[in-house]
């Protein structure tokens, strides 16, 4: 299975988990940053920073 990874901002949340699932064709893995040092980390659509990271597997490496 093709492993897709969006980050998003609060507001295009939505439209990443759209895009996992329109891509993988299945359930999307929603999990937040809340690591301090990923604060700045850019939002897929905007330039906002992502508070949320939207994959279709689940990564032992994002916690
Ligand atoms: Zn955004």
């Amino acid at each position: 299975m093709e492993n897709v990874t969006k980050k998003a901002c609060e507001t295009h949340i939505y439209r990443a988990l759209d895009e996992v699932t329109a891509k993988t064709a299945a359930f999307p893995v929603m999990e937040t940053i809340n690591n301090d040092e990923e604060l700045s980390t850019p939002c897929d659509y905007c330039q906002q920073a992502a508070i949320y990271v939207v994959s279709n597997m689940q990564s032992p490496t994002i916690s």
